[in-house]
């Protein structure tokens, strides 16, 4: 009998309670033949399932403000989009037009535009192919004048488990109930895993067979941390995982008192924490006097939401903004990083039979020079108001280093013949992604500024594992002691150049992490801002002396799951202080 199974860890914490399954598709609905004259009437019932799901969209974003983050809310932003876009709309006429009845006309346009996704490189936008589903169910359940009816619980806790969770599911589940979420479809990056995050609800995704092994009413453990369900979990489990769950309660609820508190070891060493943001939007809800700036502004997320190239114009003001809203803090700009699995839709791409070891980033800006001239321009420009670095993202070598400093310095000395303000000092760093660059490294250090370590791509190449393939997911793991060895070398050529190195790779952000990065001598943390508090606790509960020394113990290891082993022996003797201690710092 099948016990554990294991998925894709969307949200942290430890939820423990029965299953209840829900069932929600687009499979089912009517399908018939409009004659012509009765074509105006479904475009009429059209504009009624389009009002009504606005109304109940913004009804929900309005119900979830209070207990979600502001920029998680935005996604329903998203959902109302596609719902008023005008070419949607259009494709739902002219099916009409074709004799279809709404729902089927619906259900159509639907699978047609998920497709599109579906087919789409980047995870992220493949995962949006939820929100079309989402928006389908909607809709169908609105012409259909089928209401979703709201589930209530009965007072008792639950675990919801369906095909995927999608954002309309948040509206009609008893969440006061809702202990966990587990899911057959889906991706880290999916809207669903999003919300469960910001709501708090521990979640699991990705497990294929879900809905087969766990039938309402059976009693399931979610591991949102290891991405693990346990099903009828015997005596034992369940003594550990209620522990752990009591832990990770108290934890959160001090997690606030540290909020403000320096972010030092129990030795004195300071450890900058930085905060990675994808947008402008990101950066509206930071609390800033809680990070010592941006570590990694992706900037390609807002070429990609775009359907052309943003002018330089519009850049600058984007920038200036992503600036302003930094409170004066400094501002990482990583260069336009796409290719790979981030396609630019208006951008020509060839077909790549292996696109992450392809054309992308700092290669195809340097192909296409127009593309990182107007980007670097925008960047110094919008430097004057405030502290901005340029960072380059998938450098291989030192040339591709020499020509973008060449485009920079060029720049810079056309804005100051031409009197725009900029900084003429503006910092130049390098990701270190590639793992040949970690042994140039000697030979790029003197051309730059900084450096910041993309483990989520430098693991991914040195372990030959897909970061986002999920049937190799296991093998994805960054404590392999090959990968501490190398943050060990990168920290060290750093050092000896007198080069600060940051890490803004996930695992920056997962503070199990912590206390060997910190013992590797990386003293620059970037990270997902929701992730700073934990990985302070952290920091906060070592020494660097002690840090150092469970660095070179792990990279020392053998193996993957002795490096795993030790750090959870050592984090969990600390966290039990921390607790103890009554959630002061936890002492040495
Ligand atoms: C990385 O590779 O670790 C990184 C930060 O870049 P991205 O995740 O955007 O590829
Ligand atoms: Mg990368």
């Amino acid at each position: 009998m099948v016990r554990k199974l294991k998925g894709i860890a969307a949200a942290p914490g430890v939820a423990i309670a029965p299953i209840v399954q829900f069932h929600g598709t687009l499979d089912h609905i009517p399908t018939y033949t409009v004659r012509p004259e009765r074509f105006e009437h479904e475009k009429q019932r059209l504009s009624a399932a389009i009002s009504a799901v606005t109304e109940s969209l913004l009804a929900l974003q309005k119900e979830l403000s209070a207990a979600i983050e502001h920029h998680d809310a935005r996604i329903f932003d998203a959902q109302l989009a596609i719902v008023h876009d005008p070419t949607f709309r259009q494709d739902v006429e002219i099916e009409i037009q074709g004799g279809k009845n709404l729902e089927a006309a619906f259900q159509r346009v639907i699978a047609r535009y998920e497709e599109v996704f579906n087919g789409m490189e980047n995870p992220a936008m493949r995962e949006r192919a939820a929100d079309l589903r989402d928006i389908g169910r909607q809709l169908v359940a609105a012409c259909m004048t089928r209401e979703r009816r709201k589930y209530t619980a009965d007072g008792r806790d639950y675990v919801f488990a369906a095909d995927e969770f999608l954002p309309s599911d948040a509206g009609m589940l008893d969440r006061s109930h809702l202990r966990g979420i587990v899911t057959a479809h889906g991706g880290k990056y999916s809207h669903g895993a999003i919300l469960s995050r910001s709501l708090g609800i521990p979640s699991v995704v990705g497990i294929e067979n879900v809905m087969l092994h766990a039938a309402t009413g059976t009693e399931v453990i979610v591991d949102g941390d290891a991405g693990v369900v346990i099903l009828d979990p015997g005596e034992e489990e369940l003594e550990h995982y209620v522990r752990l769950q009591r832990e990770q309660r108290a934890v959160e609820s001090r997690l606030e008192e540290i909020r403000l508190q320096p972010s030092v070891t129990l030795d004195g060493t300071q450890v900058d924490l930085l905060a990675n943001a994808e947008s402008v939007h990101d950066l509206a809800e930071l609390a800033t006097d809680e990070v010592a700036g941006i570590g990694l502004f992706r900037t390609e997320f807002a070429f990609m939401e775009r359907r052309q190239f943003p002018t330089e114009d519009e850049q600058v003001a984007m920038y200036s903004q992503a600036m302003e809203r930094a409170g004066g803090k400094p501002v990482t700009f990583r260069t336009l990083d796409v290719g790979g699995d981030k396609p630019l839709g208006y951008f020509r791409m060839p077909e790549e039979r292996n696109p992450v070891l392809g054309w992308r980033g700092i290669r195809l800006c340097l192909d296409w020079p127009d593309i990182l001239y107007t980007q670097m321009r925008a960047i110094l420009r919008a430097s004057a108001i405030g502290h901005a670095r340029i960072l380059l993202p998938m450098v291989t070598e030192r040339a591709e280093v020499v020509r973008c400093r060449e485009v920079l310095e060029q720049l810079m000395a056309d804005l100051r013949a031409n009197g725009v303000p900029h900084d003429d000092e503006i910092e130049l760093g390098v990701m270190v992604e590639v793992p040949v660059t970690v042994q140039v490294l000697p030979d790029v250090l003197p051309l730059v500024d900084f450096v910041s370590v993309g483990t989520n791509d430098l693991v991914q190449y040195m372990l030959a594992v897909d970061r986002d393939n999920q049937r190799v997911a296991k093998m994805y793991d960054p404590f392999h002691p090959g990968i501490l060895r190398t943050l060990e070398q990168i920290s060290g050529a750093a050092a000896k150049a007198g080069k600060p190195v940051s890490v803004c790779g996930e695992i920056a952000g997962d503070h199990w992490f912590t206390p060997i990065l910190v013992g590797l001598g990386i003293l620059e943390l970037s990270m997902a801002p929701v992730f700073l508090r934990r990985v302070k606790l952290m920091l906060r509960s070592f020494s660097e002396v002690e840090c150092r020394e469970l660095a070179r113990r792990a990279a020392a290891m053998q193996s993957t799951a002795a490096v795993r082993q030790l750090v959870e022996e050592e984090i969990q003797v600390r966290w039990g202080r921390f607790l103890a201690s009554g959630g002061g710092d936890a002492e040495s």
